[in-house]
């Protein structure tokens, strides 16, 4: 068992105090800082402008827990998923897809060891939550799918969605953490506009994420537009309604102005009516809201199956109709476990 302290836990103020006790000058701890986060090192002799004494005390002190590619999957439509083999062998996923005509390509990372609420279409919620993610491993996500990108697109990603294994917004402090590192100039100095957590919906958190003036945008995974239907495919609704959540919501787009989209994944017969896109057209009044449909990706245990397209163009004409802004997806990487959960599922 390593007993070492991982130094990317520790604030730039708290490695200042370390390395002062060690009989080393405090201003080292701003460039040991700028190479775990600025340049990305992943190892103590990486950091070549610090003297091999202190290079050696760090090692004997700290340590820096990284991960480890375990498994890639390439399906033919290009998205590549990815499974991470983290410190202590917990494994999670991350997934590139790229959008080469519209030079967009996103990450969808993981904030979670599995996840705790349990929807019943999600491959993850079939995992237990195992622990939250710390947030060098959710960026370590983001730097290793931006080095496939560059290597099999020859672009960086232009994205980060939170959209992976696990709820965000229950591990809030990390996820804003781990943001913090990819996109301020101390770090990898990426917009925050390109950031979109994705929650199932935590009203609590949502206004917490208002109230500390984040600056990305937020999409809801919504998947049914009444309570009823619901509660049937995602239980944290029993304790976050619809009502809670839209009031936490418009309280979100008030305060910060920033994007709001809803994710709503088509079961056939269950949420694809005409009258499920009324319901969902009243919850789009309040605030401007963009609508995902997205077409299911069957994973096993789960009886529903995806609408048919035609069903699923009459929905979204429906939107269309009300001057909503729908967007159709036909799921990536069918020929891959590309449904969230599946490949870290898999062992
Ligand atoms: S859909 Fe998201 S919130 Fe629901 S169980 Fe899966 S990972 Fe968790």
């Amino acid at each position: 068992m390593d007993k070492k302290t991982d130094i990317r836990l520790l604030s730039k103020d708290v490695i200042k105090d370390s390395i002062q006790q060690l009989g080393e000058a405090g201003f080292r701890a701003k460039q040991i800082y700028e190479w775990l986060w600025k340049k990305k090192a992943t190892d103590f002799d990486q950091m070549t402008n610090l003297s091999l004494s202190l290079r050696e005390k760090l090692k004997e002190h700290f340590v820096i827990h990284g991960i480890t590619t375990d498994k890639e999957q390439f399906s033919n439509d290009g998205t590549i998923k990815t499974r991470f083999k983290l410190h202590d062998g917990a494994l999670i996923e991350s997934v590139l897809i790229p959008v080469k005509k519209d030079n967009r390509f996103t990450v969808c990372v993981s904030s979670q060891v599995g996840c705790s609420l349990a929807c019943t279409f999600c491959a993850t919620g079939k995992m237990k939550r195992m622990r939250n993610l710390d947030p060098g491993e959710i960026y370590d996500q983001v730097v290793k799918v931006n080095e496939q990108c560059l290597q099999y697109f020859d672009h960086p990603l232009t994205n980060v969605v939170y959209m992976g294994m696990g709820e965000p917004l229950l591990n809030y402090k990390n996820v804003l953490q781990s943001i913090h590192h990819l996109s301020s100039p101390e770090g990898l100095h990426m917009s925050a506009k390109r950031f979109t957590i994705s929650t199932a919906g935590i009203s609590k958190m949502i206004r917490k994420l208002a109230d500390d003036e984040s600056k990305v945008n937020l999409a809801l995974s919504l998947h049914a537009a009444d309570d009823e239907k619901r509660d049937k495919i995602m239980p944290i609704n029993e304790q976050n309604d619809l009502e809670s959540i839209m009031e936490a919501l418009k309280y979100y787009y008030d305060v910060t102005k920033n994007r709001l989209s809803y994710e709503y994944i088509a079961f056939k017969g269950f949420n694809d009516t005409i009258e499920d896109a009324n319901k969902l057209a009243k919850l789009c009044t309040k605030f401007p809201v963009r609508i995902n449909i997205i077409e299911y990706n069957p994973i096993a245990g789960f009886d529903m199956i995806k609408s048919d397209v035609d069903t699923l163009d009459l929905f979204a004409q429906r939107l269309r109709e009300k001057d909503i802004m729908v967007t159709v997806r036909r799921s990536r990487g069918k020929d891959i476990d590309a449904a969230c959960g599946q490949l870290a599922n898999k062992e």
